[in-house]
């Protein structure tokens, strides 16, 4: 994926958050009692059990806006981006079923384009758009979920990675976090969330004491951790904290962690 290193990305963030969504801009569907029984409903991530819909006409204008943001950031890229928005469907049908289908995790929505696009720029424009919808859809679906009890080290709503994590300050109880749907669930206190192997080390960081990074020998797989106990701030915004603390990304990518699938990356 393309970066914004050349740009302030708290800025680029900050642009991106004045888009605005209409009231009902996410509603998801019900699921086929036939293809998906009680104990599959309860151990899938929510968006393979209720998909997301989102009208078409809402999806294209988000995506043009989120494109207007990044031209403001890399003028570079208006060129690339222009190309891609002139290739976009424009029949109805097709409109409906590509806003549809962006929301599907893992699929390649570039090969329906039949045109050669370039697929990190591509990548980034899609990816920021989706990330527009997925918490209203959070928030929309997450009463059909305990997040409590879900225990896995996936999203329960995308069945993504977590981004960050969270030590809460009463108990020092694990919550990890998508940063994609911006939802926190429980997880075990040790074992890393990524390959579930249960030796899962951290480091600190001197004048940054209140951010652990743990990080897995096994999976080689990191994540960026608050201790809330160590914060005594109150209403912390995980989002924020993932983007404001890049720096210790960059230490765990130069040490040799990621958190990201190496083999597939990231899919919004
Ligand atoms: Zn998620
Ligand atoms: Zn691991």
């Amino acid at each position: 994926m393309k970066s914004f290193a050349g740009a302030p990305l708290l800025d680029f963030y900050m642009e991106l958050n004045k888009i605005s969504l209409s009231e009902d801009a996410v509603r998801f569907s019900k699921p086929a009692r036939e293809v998906i029984n009680a104990e599959q409903e309860q151990t899938m991530p929510l968006i393979k059990v209720y998909p997301p819909k989102v009208a078409a006409v809402d999806f294209f204008e988000v995506l043009h806006q989120v494109s207007g943001v990044i031209q403001k950031k890399r003028p570079d890229m208006s060129n690339e981006l222009a190309k891609i928005e002139a290739a976009l469907p424009a029949d109805p049908t097709e409109r409906e079923l590509f806003a549809t289908q962006a929301f599907v995790p893992g699929i390649n929505l570039l090969t329906n384009l039949k045109q050669d696009l370039p697929p990190d720029t591509f990548g980034l424009l899609l990816n920021h758009t989706v990330k527009l919808f997925m918490p209203r859809y959070a928030q929309e679906i997450k009463n059909l979920r305990n997040f409590d009890q879900w225990l896995q080290g996936k999203c329960p709503v995308c069945g993504g990675r977590p981004s960050f994590a969270l030590l809460d300050k009463e108990e020092g109880k694990r919550y990890l976090y998508c940063g994609l749907c911006e939802v926190k669930w429980r997880f075990n206190r040790l074992i890393c969330p990524f390959c579930l192997n249960n030796e899962s080390q951290f480091f600190t960081v001197k004048g940054m004491e209140k951010y652990r990074v743990y990080f897995c020998d096994q999976c080689h797989g990191y994540i960026k951790t608050i201790d809330e106990r160590r914060t005594g701030e109150a209403d912390i915004d995980l989002f924020w904290e993932d983007i404001k603390t890049m720096q210790l990304d960059i230490l765990a990518i130069n040490e040799g962690y990621y958190n990201q699938p190496v083999e597939q990356p990231a899919t919004y």
